[in-house]
């Protein structure tokens, strides 16, 4: 649990007690509802101001949770990446080779080394930042080197400038698997039978896999947006590609 997570529970529960006591006082048609009803305003209120500059992190945090419910708590078009619209540049002879040189053959075996090239500065944490959503993941972690962060940085920004100023101006694409350690790649692998068995390149963290792009206007228009910039980088050196079943692979070489 986060810090804001804490504050968070701990004011829907006071507005939440507030409330019931207010309700009980209103059934009860009891006289000392004045000062409840003050109390539940002024709370209320708070939160409101405490929770302002944290409304971005809360709305993602819930739309995190609202993608695992049945029905859709905000109405966003998404479009998931097809298969065979971008050009795939070979993983064992493209991909791995680069994502070795590039990192110095820095395989992430553990969960361990994963910790020491953190603390060496040789892997970073991953922020959500405009353009890119993070989802809950499940089998890799929110971590890069500092080279591949930068490039999921440019890439993002790149893509929403292209879309500056048109309906899809708030379109954003989801990071869908990041950093895996070797025991997170295998116990992917088990589940999923077209996940590499090998060395995977997302053990060196230099590689990300881009699922959809969500949009509130046509995500088509978002992903051809997408497409486009990821050829770009593509062009300038800084990437290569391998479109899978249901997501890009993106790997960072420089
Ligand atoms: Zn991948």
């Amino acid at each position: 649990m986060t810090k804001l997570d804490f504050v968070l529970v701990i004011l829907v529960l006071t507005n939440m007690f507030l409330t019931v006591v207010l309700l009980y006082r209103f059934l009860r048609k009891s006289p000392r509802k004045k000062p409840v009803f003050i109390s539940l305003l002024s709370v209320f209120f708070l939160s409101v101001l405490i929770l302002y500059p944290y409304r971005h992190r809360i709305r993602k945090r819930v739309n995190n949770v609202a993608q695992h419910m049945p029905f859709r708590l905000f109405k966003n078009h998404h479009c998931n990446c097809e298969r065979s619209s971008l050009p795939r540049d070979d993983y064992r002879t493209k991909h791995r080779p680069m994502a070795i040189r590039a990192t110095g053959n820095g395989y992430i075996k553990t969960a361990g080394i994963l910790n020491k090239f953190l603390r060496r500065k040789k892997l970073v944490e991953v922020r959500e930042n405009d353009g890119y959503w993070i989802p809950y993941l499940t089998h890799s972690s929110r971590h890069l080197t500092p080279t591949a962060n930068k490039r999921l940085l440019e890439l993002g920004q790149r893509f929403r400038s292209s879309l500056k100023e048109t309906e899809n101006k708030t379109d954003y694409f989801v990071v869908s698997s990041i950093t895996r350690t070797q025991d997170q790649q295998k116990d992917l692998a088990k589940r999923d039978p077209g996940a590499t068995k090998d060395k995977s390149t997302h053990s060196f963290g230099v590689s990300f896999d881009i699922s959809e792009v969500r949009s509130k206007a046509s995500c088509k228009k978002g992903m051809d947006a997408l497409k486009k910039i990821l050829l770009e980088m593509r062009e300038e050196g800084k990437i290569l590609l391998c479109p899978e079943n249901d997501c890009v692979h993106v790997t960072v070489i420089r």
